[in-house]
């Protein structure tokens, strides 16, 4: 149970429909990819078309599912939700696509583990909106093909290198999400403080900020888990001398980093002399799985410039020497 996981978790879920931002205009930070996508969705209300397939893509928690629905709010469609892993046969996906309206949006999260089958149904839906289905078994099989509305897929993908290149270039839009800044993640603090009626200082929100390792999902978990503090042990509202406590409490420290980050930095400076050491090795050092290791704790550390990716593998850096006080042997 990390709070400061990227990752969704269950009891994410009533949380983030109250604070998920609802148009463009909300939607806090990602300017660039914003921009283009105010242009394309503009560009194709305007000709009355569907609007080009999106590719959304980077680590967890910054805001990807959230885009999605604001294309189709702001395309003034609807929109169908489901991910890679959920769509099992082709079948399912038939079944999906035949039932949507005209410029509708289709969402499919993680969409790296849509299966080899079902996307090769995927291919002439996205560049034709058609279906190619099979009818019959052995030499008197056929191939009957079903028109499509024309849609909008946008898909999610923590990894976008996984993607066939095939589906990649059925992409019109592609649109890498960026770790927030200070600053972006406190307008985001304070936003979701007025949704969820909290009460919260500018330096109570700028110190949730810089802890909340430049993603959102984890900025809105740690003002619900800060305000169960003040509300105990504070008069409810939140300064910074309340985050502080807090989170020391949950062992969070001045820069977001938990004790499971702390162990794996020590591990590689204490055990392997700084490092290289490669993934695997590390991964059995901590008793983590290496897929965890590259997708959770790695991306915020190797932002921090605390960690380096070598060809012979994992190095910690004189940052990282510098913020856990250990001294280069
Ligand atoms: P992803 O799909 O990339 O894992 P989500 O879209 O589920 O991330 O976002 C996680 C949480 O962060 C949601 O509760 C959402 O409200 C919040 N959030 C994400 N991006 C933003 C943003 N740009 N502005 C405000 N809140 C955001």
């Amino acid at each position: 149970r990390r709070i400061v996981s990227p990752k969704k978790k269950k009891d994410d879920n009533a949380v983030d429909r109250g604070l998920r931002p609802d148009s463009i205009a909300d939607y806090i930070g990602q300017s660039k990819s914003k921009e283009k996508l105010k242009i394309f969705i503009q560009a194709a209300r305007d000709r009355q078309e569907a609007l080009d397939h999106v590719l959304l893509y980077g680590p967890p928690g910054l805001g990807k599912t959230t885009l999605a629905a604001i294309i189709a709010n702001e395309l003034n469609v609807n929109i169908h939700q489901t991910s890679g892993p959920a769509i099992e046969r082709p079948g399912d996906l038939a079944s999906i696509l035949t039932n949507l309206q005209p410029h509708d949006v289709l969402f499919i999260d993680e969409i790296h583990r849509l299966n080899k089958m079902v996307e090769e149904v995927l291919y002439p839906a996205m560049e034709d909106y058609c279906l190619d289905i099979i009818i019959g078994k052995g030499p008197s099989a056929r191939s009957v093909r079903l028109d499509l509305a024309p849609f909008t897929l946008v898909a999610a993908t923590t990894k976008a290198g996984r993607l066939s290149s095939p589906l990649r270039d059925r992409f019109g839009v592609i649109n890498r999400l960026e770790f927030y800044n200070q600053a972006e993640l406190q307008e985001i603090v304070v936003r979701s403080a007025r949704v969820l009626d909290i009460e919260i200082i500018t330096q109570g929100a700028l110190e949730i900020a810089r802890r909340s390792r430049g993603t959102p999902r984890i900025a809105n978990r740690l003002l619900k888990r800060v305000r169960d503090f003040a509300e105990v042990k504070a008069d409810g509202i939140i300064n910074q001398e309340v985050v502080d406590s807090a989170l020391k409490l949950l062992e969070i420290d001045k820069l977001g980093l938990d004790r499971i980050d702390h162990k794996l930095l020590k591990t590689i400076m204490l055990k392997f002399s700084g490092g290289p050491v490669g993934l695997n090795t590390l991964a059995a050092a901590i008793s983590e799985e290496t897929e965890t290791i590259e997708d959770v704790y790695e991306p915020y550390l190797l932002q921090l410039g605390f960690l380096e990716r070598t060809p012979r593998g994992r190095v910690a850096t004189a940052k990282a020497y510098q913020h856990l006080g250990i001294e280069k042997k």
